[in-house]
């Protein structure tokens, strides 16, 4: 017998939404998903990658359990969050005559939450919605918290809507079949939450971290170690967006690491060079480097976060990118971010592991400092 799922509730009123975590869930996807339709009908949407892998299997177990279902599977990877991508997916959903009371089913990584998330809250002006996340990040970060959206040629996730979810279904024995790489980036946002105000979660991370990257790891521990991993980060997320639905406040201390990050995504071009996750690493280790040279945050913390990082074979530094970066291009970066106001970065700096706190009153000068440090010294 498998464990049961563990449930996290992401506590928005009326709006309050479960998200079971475990494996062995998408075989029983018809009798968990069930209660939440308002007819036994659902429309898919999943990614040419993942629909080989778990499109059957999902529709096997909704026929089980009396659930229509239809499936439109779209071109795996950044390119579908584009406006021509969601015309194409409008087009199919009126096409297959989808109702005001039919279900969507976002099968697949971040780029089909974000993707079928916003036709779900435009179509026929907004129909219910349901995520089953296959790759860690989006498990423990982009199907929690109701953002959706398409990338335009002004940047990433531009346009987009709130639409939350009614239920996510996070099957850990879909990591299984997830490149290691992107397990490990995944697992940077998964740190990012001890960092932020879970001090007793990081320490259980750096005891733990191998069993969730899970390499030559036993099946059982890896699971369990999977399981508490996404729940701790699902329970962190909530508890903040619960706070702060719509990024006024407390949001933006899921930043941590962005910032810099983004720049160094952008910069690089999105591509291979460095995954999202990856980038976020290094711009943790960078706030972190700049909180310490700021005597915000006492001296050693950034080695030892590096220390973990390294241990579960994330990147730490710029050097491990295929990318010459200047401080100047970095910089220029990340005034075109879209966290600046009123011509301000907004930083998220720490105090400690785990005591992470937003300021847009950072010496420009000590942050040129601390990009230079990382530029030239490899860690
Ligand atoms: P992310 O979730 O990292 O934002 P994507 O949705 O682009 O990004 O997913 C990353 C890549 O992994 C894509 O190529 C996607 O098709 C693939 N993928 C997603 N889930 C799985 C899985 N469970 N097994 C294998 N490949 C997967
Ligand atoms: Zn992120």
């Amino acid at each position: 017998m498998k464990p049961e799922p563990v449930t996290v509730t992401v506590p928005l009123g009326a709006r309050s939404y479960p998200i079971l975590i475990g494996s062995g869930l998408i075989d029983r996807a018809g009798e968990l998903i069930a209660p939440y339709l308002r007819r036994p009908r659902v429309h898919i949407v999943t990614d040419a990658n993942v629909a080989p892998i778990y499109l059957d299997r999902l529709q096997a177990a909704l026929t089980a359990a009396g659930i229509a279902s239809a499936a439109t599977v779209v071109a795996a990877g950044e390119a579908s969050k584009s406006f021509a991508s969601l015309e194409t997916l409008l087009d199919a959903l009126l096409d297959a005559r989808v109702e005001r009371k039919t279900t969507l089913i976002a099968l697949g990584g971040g780029v089909i939450g974000d993707l079928a998330g916003f036709a779900a809250a435009i179509v026929l002006r907004g129909i219910d919605f349901i995520q089953i996340p296959t790759t860690l990040l989006a498990q423990v970060d982009s199907a929690v918290g109701g953002k959706t959206g398409i990338d335009t040629r002004h940047g990433k996730n531009l346009v987009g809507a709130f639409h939350q979810p009614r239920l996510v279904l996070s099957d850990t024995d879909t990591l299984d079949t997830l490149p290691l790489r992107e397990v490990r980036a995944g697992y940077a946002e998964i740190a990012k939450y001890g960092l932020i105000d879970r001090p007793a979660f990081w320490e259980w991370l750096e005891a733990h971290g191998a069993e969730v990257i899970g390499e030559g790891v036993d099946t059982a521990t890896r699971d369990a170690a999977r399981t508490y991993a996404i729940a701790e980060s699902c329970r962190a997320k909530a508890a903040i967006v619960g706070e702060d639905e719509t990024e006024s406040g407390a949001r933006a201390l899921l930043n941590l690491g962005h910032t810099f990050g983004h720049a160094f995504e952008s910069l690089a071009g999105f591509g291979d060079a460095v995954r999202h996750g990856e980038a976020v690493a290094i711009g943790m280790v960078i706030a972190f480097a700049l909180s310490e040279r700021a005597g915000l945050c006492p001296a050693g913390r950034t080695d030892r976060i590096v220390r973990h990082l390294k241990s579960v074979g994330l990147r730490a530094s710029p050097h491990d990118i295929p990318h010459a970066y200047t401080v100047d291009a970095l910089w220029t970066a990340m005034q075109g971010d879209k966290k600046v106001s009123d011509g301000k970065i907004g930083f998220v700096l720490a105090k400690d592991i785990g005591g992470a706190f937003t300021t847009s009153d950072v010496d420009p000068a000590a942050v040129r400092a601390t990009l230079a440090d990382a530029l030239e010294t490899a860690r």
